[in-house]
This record gives structure tokens, C-alpha cells and sequence, in this order.
């Protein structure tokens, strides 16, 4: 077997050729293996090395597959710098042959920020693997500012600040994002104040971007005519648009301040139908058991609501320094193995069943149902408490493969449940209107949560710049709105009828909540729903983003002048992507 060769499991040698001729399912498959590499003797032999490549860094190709596997691109001239000082190497090297830079986390999301479909080995594109940026260390306990390389896993950052007592008053569910990955998009969680609870120092309600106190990025030097390594102060305004750049920069470590870790609580309910969890404001009662109940009793919620079902699954999270004599204490995270213990495998025959007979699509939404209240009978996790981390990541890389489209709604406190429950109407009419046609474009449940917004003081930096580009920075003329609605509606990719279903769900977002809330996409997921699917809505690119940052009656927003900061900052554009172009056309 020639270096770089691997047997696929019907003991064909693993080569670039036959991974294209096997097409795209066997591509992602074997390109999910994370050490899946061409090494540069076999890769040379199919697609000329990019030329005069620092030496001293090894060079390969690697394939890119994001998580739902909707984009697999062939293998691409990929390195791995060992220090930051590497990735300055890499990035002058760029600059010169006329090469774009992606960094690249683990490509866990769904939106094409790092590659586009049909890329090749010819593009001038190199592929930067962020692993080894992976240093974890205490900056400074008082207060407490943890520094972490960008490559480092979310996980690891969360294992880091709890052993010294340290947390987060959310996170994203997954643990196996990087920094940089996950603060490119404005990654979150889901948590508002319960009534009552005051916002303790150290944490925010915002954003994972909002925590940001000081980064490095790789920008260029006009004195030097080079790009070299800079730190950015949370007080510098040109760092506000580098804390959630959406794709458009080069990390490589960051400050994030943390909090004192508060232990918490989550409890499933699985007993409560949609018509009272989403219930109307005005038809419900003072014992109806509503989103905004939970929000004000506990402050943290999400709701999984599978299709064709009339029950919820609602997790909520509360503050409780010691466990309550029913809760399950856990001491590690990813507590629902029945949810994210899937081999790709089983995800992919999921995916061919429900592909091959979108009919059962009601059936299985109540299977999955079924299968939730068993597993967390089963597995006594209706309610557990621990460590914050503990509680806060929940979903393992091993979970279906899905895609999703999603949103952030602006809107005030006491309008959360009106939001909720006109969406949830709104689907569900959406979905019997399809259905009556035999059609069944989403077989995966909707998500639901609720954020704070990205108040730059919750930084604890004295003068600390906005997160420019985040899906929750607050609207200077809005300042009524203090919370943020996601909704996530998940379904297989490539089921029928999809884009058009997606199209449509978008724009009735944009018009029933212009009224009285504000829309903005969320970066790493599906938006932007036009003639091509998702990103291709030329509406959403020209008008409908940078409108979001746009005072009513200003003739300029905020958006052009962030993206112009941040084309300062990498005036050759090396990291962009076509989608990051289309996102932040040159200014
Ligand atoms: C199952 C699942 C659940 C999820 N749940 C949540 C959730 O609860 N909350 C949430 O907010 N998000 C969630 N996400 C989305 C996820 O947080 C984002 O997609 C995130 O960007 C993934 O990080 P990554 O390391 O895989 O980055 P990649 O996908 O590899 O990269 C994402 C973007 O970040 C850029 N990037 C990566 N590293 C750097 C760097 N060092 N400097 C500059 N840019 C960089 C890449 O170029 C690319 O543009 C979920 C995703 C999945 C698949």
C-alpha cells in the first residue's frame, strides 16, 4: 500500500481516486475519521504542491466535511502549525502566492464560512489546522481570566475553569467545538435571569463572544507591509468586530473572563403538550405551565419538540448550590446517551429510511419521543445536578447527523412567550400544510431557547467594545429589547421539499416579528433560504443583515463600518471564503 493509503472497510485501498469515485456518502465517511490524511508523497502525485511552502512546516491534504455532511469537499492542501508563530508563516506565505487562509476548528457547523463546495486541490486555498493551538492557562485569578489557545476544545476550556471553581453562565451543548470556531459565530447557550437573580460578576447572559477580554489575531502591519501576530484589547474599538468576525479573521488565542461556578440543576419534563408549554399569552392561566413560567422560575430552557408530536421535551436549569434530595448527581458531562450515542452509521440509515419514505415522518417524530422518555427513565436522568459544565454540555459528536436553519429574535422580556407562540402555531400549521400534500420537509425536532444580549459590561472591561457582528448585539434605538428567542428547526439533509419549507418559514420570521422584535440569523446554521437553498438569498446578504444594525431613520448602520474595520485589519482578504465575501462584500 503507497504512503497516505488506508483500507476502506471492503479492503479497497483508501486513495484520493477511489474516495471520488465512491462519491460523496463514502467521502464524508472516511473523511470524518479526524487523523484522515493524505500525505504530501500520494497527495503530490495527484495535485501539484502549492510552491515555495515554509519548509519547515509539514503540508498534506485533508478533506472537509461539516457535520451534516452537506458539504464535502476533496481533499485540500492542509497544514498544521505548531505555534502561532507558524500560523504568521503560513499567512505571509499566503499573501505572496495569492493563497486564501482557512482556519480550521472541527468543523462542526453547517454553514459554508470555511470552504465552498467544489473546491479542489488546484484552489489557492490552504487549509490551517488550529489543533495545536491548544494551550490552556489561569491569566489571572483575580478576576478570573482564563487564556486559551484557539484550537483549544470547549470542553477542555469548561474541565479547565471548573477545576479552579470557574464557569460559565451557559455555553453551546457541544464540548467538542474549538475556541476560535466557536467564538467566529457568537456561540451560546441558553440562560436569562430567573426573576429575581442578578447577573453575578464574571458572567453574562450573552454570548461566549461577550466573555472575550483581550485577543490575538494575525492582521496586517502597515509599517512591516507583513502580517504579524497583535493583541487587541476588550477597550480597543477595533476588536469589536474580530470577537464574533463570522469567518472573516485569524485567531489564534484569546483572554475570556469566568465567573465563580454555580452549581446547577436540570430537569426533563416530558409531560407537557405543546398547546400549554407554547400556549398563547392571552389564553393562559396563572397555573398554565409556559415557556415564560419556566424562564421566570429557573431562567434556563430549552424546549425539543419532534414532529407530529403533541408532548415536549423541556430541560430546565436552575442555580442550587447543593443537590436537592432528587436529583442524580454527575460528575462528567453528556448525560443523554440515548440522544447522542449513534454510530454515523445509524444516523445515515436513519437519514436513507426517512429520505426513502418521508411518510413515516409522524411516526418517528412520536419514536423519538417514545425513545427520549424511555432513555431518560432508563438512564435516571429526568433530573440531575452538578458542576456546571456537567449539565451544560449534553450533545456528543455521535448525535444524528442533521441540518438546521436558525434564528435569533430580538424582543422584549414580557413578549418572549408571544414570540414562542406564534412560531410554534405558525410551524405547526406549516407542517399539517405539507403533510395534508404528502409532503414532510422537516423529520427533526425544532429547538427553542433564550439568551440575554451581549451588553458589553458584562465583559467586566471598563469602556469594552460591542461584539459587532454578534446575532445578539443590542440595538442602540431598541433598548426595550433584552432578550434574544432561538429558534432551530433540524431535519435530514435532503429531504424533500426543504428549501422551499425553509424559504418560507424565513420570511414569515421576518414579517409577522417586524412589528415588534428583530430578526438575525444565526451564523453557524442555515439562513438566507433563495433560489439556491440556503445562502443564496441575495435579499438576506444586501439588505436584510445589515438593516439588523441599523438605527431606524440613520442612513448608515454599524455593519459596513465593522466589516471595513475588519478589511483594515486584512486588506488582501486572505480570510474569506466565497460565502464570507458574500457576507462582507469588499467595502
Ligand atoms: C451538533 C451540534 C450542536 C451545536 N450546538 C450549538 C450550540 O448549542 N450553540 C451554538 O452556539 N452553536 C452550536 N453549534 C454550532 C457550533 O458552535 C459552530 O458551528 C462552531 O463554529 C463550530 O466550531 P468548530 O471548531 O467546529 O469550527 P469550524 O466549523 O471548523 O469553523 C467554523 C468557522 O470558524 C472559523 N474558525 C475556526 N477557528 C478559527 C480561528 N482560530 N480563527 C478564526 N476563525 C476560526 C472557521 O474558519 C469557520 O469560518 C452546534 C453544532 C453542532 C454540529
Amino acid at each position: 500500500m503507497a504512503q497516505g493509503e488506508r483500507e476502506l472497510a471492503g479492503g479497497e485501498p483508501l486513495t484520493r481516486r477511489a474516495l471520488i469515485g465512491r462519491g460523496a456518502a463514502a467521502f464524508a465517511a472516511v473523511s470524518l475519521i479526524p487523523a484522515f490524511r493524505i500525505e504530501p508523497a500520494a497527495a503530490a502525485a495527484e495535485c501539484a504542491p502549492p510552491s515555495g511552502f515554509p519548509g519547515s512546516i509539514e503540508l498534506y491534504q485533508q478533506a472537509f466535511t461539516n457535520w451534516a455532511q452537506e458539504i464535502v469537499v476533496e481533499p485540500l492542501w492542509s497544514c498544521a502549525p505548531r505555534n502561532a508563530a507558524e500560523v504568521v508563516k503560513v499567512v505571509n506565505w499566503a499573501m505572496g502566492a495569492g493563497y486564501r487562509v482557512r482556519p480550521r476548528g472541527q468543523m462542526h457547523g453547517w454553514s459554508p464560512l470555511s470552504v465552498a463546495p467544489g473546491m479542489t486541490c488546484r484552489s489557492k486555498v490552504i487549509m490551517v489546522d488550529t489543533s495545536h493551538l491548544d494551550r490552556i492557562s489561569l491569566r489571572s485569578s483575580r478576576p478570573p481570566v482564563i487564556r486559551a489557545g484557539a484550537g483549544a476544545l470547549m470542553e477542555d476550556f469548561l474541565d479547565f475553569a471548573s477545576s479552579r471553581g470557574f464557569g460559565v453562565t451557559a455555553a453551546p451543548a457541544p464540548g467538542d467545538i474549538t475556541i476560535g470556531g466557536a467564538l467566529a459565530i457568537d456561540a451560546h447557550g441558553t440562560a436569562i435571569p430567573a426573576e429575581g437573580e442578578r447577573r453575578r460578576d464574571g458572567h453574562t447572559f450573552g454570548t461566549l463572544s461577550n466573555l472575550v477580554t483581550a485577543l490575538t489575531a494575525v492582521v496586517w502591519s502597515r509599517q512591516s507591509r507583513r502580517y504579524e501576530l497583535k493583541r487587541f484589547e476588550r477597550s480597543d474599538p477595533r476588536i469589536g468586530p474580530l470577537l464574533a468576525h463570522v469567518g472573516r479573521a485569524f485567531i489564534t488565542s484569546v483572554e475570556m473572563r469566568v465567573g465563580r461556578d454555580q452549581n446547577l440543576r436540570c430537569v426533563s419534563y416530558t409531560d407537557l403538550t405543546v398547546d400549554e408549554l407554547f400556549a398563547k399569552p392571552s389564553s393562559a392561566g396563572p397555573d398554565t405551565r409556559t415557556f415564560d413560567s419556566y424562564l421566570k422560575e429557573a431562567g434556563r430552557a430549552e424546549a425539543i419538540w419532534y414532529p407530529f408530536t403533541t408532548e415536549v421535551w423541556l430541560k430546565v436549569w436552575s442555580v442550587s448550590k447543593s443537590k436537592p434530595a432528587s436529583s442524580r448527581k454527575v460528575d462528567s458531562p453528556y448525560n443523554y446517551s440515548f440522544s447522542d450515542n449513534l454510530s454515523l452509521e445509524v444516523s445515515n440509515a436513519t437519514s436513507q429510511m426517512l429520505l426513502g419514505d418521508p411518510s413515516l415522518t409522524p411516526s418517528f417524530g412520536q419514536l423519538q419521543m417514545n425513545a427520549t422518555k424511555a432513555g431518560l427513565a432508563s438512564g435516571d436522568a429526568y433530573d440531575l445536578w452538578g458542576k456546571s459544565k456537567n449539565l451544560q454540555l449534553y450533545v456528543r459528536p455521535s448525535t444524528l447527523r442533521v441540518t438546521a436553519n436558525g434564528y435569533a429574535v430580538h424582543c422584549r422580556r414580557r413578549d418572549v412567550q408571544r414570540v414562542i407562540s406564534e412560531f410554534t402555531r405558525y410551524h405547526q400549521n406549516h407542517m399539517d400544510e405539507y403533510r395534508a400534500r404528502g409532503s414532510f420537509p422537516s423529520n427533526m425536532p425544532v429547538e427553542i431557547r433564550v439568551t440575554g444580549l451581549d451588553h458589553p459590561a458584562h465583559s467586566g472591561v471598563r469602556g469594552a467594545a460591542p461584539v459587532s457582528l454578534s446575532a445578539v448585539r443590542p440595538r442602540a434605538d431598541r433598548p426595550e429589547f433584552g432578550v434574544a428567542v432561538w429558534f432551530d428547526i433540524l431535519t435530514i439533509p435532503g429531504t424533500g421539499d426543504l428549501d422551499r419549507f425553509y424559504r418560507e418559514t424565513e420570511n414569515w420570521i421576518y414579517r409577522n416579528y417586524s412589528s415588534y422584535a428583530l430578526v438575525r440569523p444565526e451564523w453557524s446554521k442555515g439562513w438566507g433560504y433563495g433560489p439556491q437553498g440556503a445562502w443564496s438569498d441575495p435579499d438576506m446578504f444586501e439588505r436584510r443583515i445589515p438593516a439588523s444594525f441599523r438605527r431606524k431613520g440613520a442612513r448608515r448602520g454599524t455593519w459596513k463600518s465593522d466589516v471595513a474595520g475588519l478589511d483594515r485589519l486584512d486588506p488582501y482578504r486572505l480570510f474569506t471564503s466565497p460565502l464570507v465575501r458574500r457576507i462582507m462584500p469588499r467595502t
